[in-house]
């Protein structure tokens, strides 16, 4: 039987981005501090020093090399995943950070294969049965199509998460109990 597949973002999903970005942008920039709890919007370019573009927030080389886990359990929980799922690693990247996040990946997670590792914007062009991401723009399309989703949540997606009735995981800790009852419930109805 073809297994399911379960679609994992990276970024802030897996890993803290937003967070290591704001590290580096309250030193460079102090006199335009910012805080996680700030970051309520998806584009948060308003909140930066106007020298602070998109490409210098997250365009610093080796930041996606660095990152800290998500918590104490991403790591064996998706080794869990993968056991029985079909798991792929969908992420947006630069041509700059693809390097980066592959060898993030290595280093954390060694058991994801290049054939799981897929760069990628448009995620509702791509093929699963259940995506974990913390954005928008990628959550509501895939719950819109039909798929089943799991946010991850953040300030950025609090607004979202209260007009539409996501499944949400603030901790990896059970995650793939989490899953497979999502999937189990899903069989069940189809
Ligand atoms: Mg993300």
């Amino acid at each position: 039987m073809k297994k399911p597949i379960i679609a994992v973002d990276m970024d802030d999903t897996i890993c803290h981005l937003v967070k290591r970005a704001i590290y580096y942008n309250n030193i460079n920039f102090p006199t335009h501090p910012l805080q996680y709890e700030d970051m309520v919007h998806w584009d948060t370019r308003h909140l930066r020093h106007p020298d602070c573009t998109h490409e210098v927030f997250y365009g610093r080389p080796g930041l996606f090399e660095e990152l800290e886990l998500y918590d104490e359990y991403v790591v064996e929980e998706l080794r869990k995943l993968n056991e029985v799922y079909d798991l792929i690693i969908v992420t947006a990247a630069e041509p700059s950070t693809v390097m980066e996040k592959w060898n993030w990946l290595q280093m954390h997670v060694p058991f994801i294969t290049i054939e799981q590792f897929i760069t990628c914007k448009r995620k509702q062009l791509l093929t699963f049965d259940l995506l974990i991401d913390d954005g928008p723009h990628n959550l509501i399309p895939a719950l819109e199509s039909g798929r089943k989703v799991i946010c991850i949540p953040h300030p950025w997606n609090r607004q979202q998460l209260e007009q539409y009735d996501i499944p949400q995981m603030s901790s990896w800790k059970n995650a793939k109990a989490i899953i497979d009852k999502i999937l189990q419930r899903a069989a069940v109805r189809s």
